[in-house]
Order: structure tokens, then C-alpha cells, then sequence
């Protein structure tokens, strides 16, 4: 068994979408980023390389790349599926936490673990995703940013 951890955060601003665990969500501002800025698939990427000892998405992505301008996160992480069979190891779980004052997320949440276990290869009941807000504190209280935790156990 491998452990690793994630975790990522994204400036929300206007002209953007908002997209979280590849659900494309109606909101009055979206996130920033070379890529879609997905935060959820980021830190849940970063919990499988952590696990996998390989690093970050930065360094496999560099958003230096144009390659990765708007790409699909969640085609960034089907890519590591072949990594972690190169292993001999899948996803044994993953539990990721997203946090957001706005809008409520709880509607989107089935979608987004249907989603992260078709590109990761594995079956919904491995992906649990929470959302929580902050009690309006700090950036994601503010409306700043949204931000992502995830663990991630491989087998
Ligand atoms: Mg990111």
C-alpha cells in the first residue's frame, strides 16, 4: 500500500468557469489557471503522485507548457492510470475535500466522483468527495479562491 496527499488552490475570478472534479458549474465567477484550473482534480492528481513518490502535476504538466494551456484536467489524470499500473498498484481509495464559500457544491458531487473514477480507471465507491465551507473565513471565506484537499491510498 502507498499513502499521499494533495492539495491545491485556485484564484476565483470573473471570465472564467468553474469547473470541479469535471463538472462545469453555473457560477458568477470561475477559476484561474493555465489549465481548466480544476482544484479538486489537482489535488487529487498530487495525492497520486504523492503516493506514487513521483513528485507533483507541475512537474509532469509544467504550466510553463503550452501544451497544458486549457487543458482538460481530467485527461491530465487519466494519464497517471498507466503510471500506476507501472507500478502494480490502482486506486484503493481516495478521499478529497473540496472548500468553498459559493455556490452550494452538494448537487455536483455525485457527478464529480462518476468522473474522477471513469479517469482514474477505478469504480465510484473508491472516490469520496466532500465540500465544506470556512465559515466565511480567510480566502475561501472571502471568495478569493477555492481550495482542494485529497488522500489517496494505492494497492
Ligand atoms: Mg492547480
Amino acid at each position: 500500500m502507498r499513502i499521499g496527499h494533495g492539495y491545491d488552490v485556485h484564484r476565483l475570478v470573473e471570465g472564467r468557469r468553474l469547473i470541479l472534479g469535471g463538472v462545469d458549474i453555473p457560477h458568477n465567477v470561475g477559476l484561474l489557471g493555465h489549465s481548466d484550473a480544476d482544484v479538486l482534480t489537482h489535488a487529487v492528481m498530487d495525492a497520486i503522485l504523492g503516493a506514487l513518490g513521483m513528485g507533483d502535476i507541475g512537474h509532469l504538466f509544467p504550466d510553463t507548457d503550452p501544451a497544458y494551456a486549457g487543458a482538460d484536467s481530467l485527461g491530465l489524470a487519466a494519464r497517471l492510470v498507466p503510471l500506476m499500473q507501472n507500478h502494480g498498484l490502482s486506486i484503493g481509495n481516495v478521499d478529497a475535500t473540496i472548500i468553498a464559500q459559493a455556490p452550494k457544491l452538494a448537487p455536483h458531487l455525485p457527478q464529480m466522483k462518476e468522473n474522477l473514477a471513469r479517469a482514474l480507471g477505478t469504480e465510484p465507491s473508491r472516490i469520496n468527495i466532500k465540500a465544506t465551507t470556512e465559515e466565511k473565513l480567510g480566502f475561501t471565506g472571502e471568495k478569493l479562491g477555492i481550495a482542494a484537499h485529497a488522500v489517496c491510498l494505492l494497492i
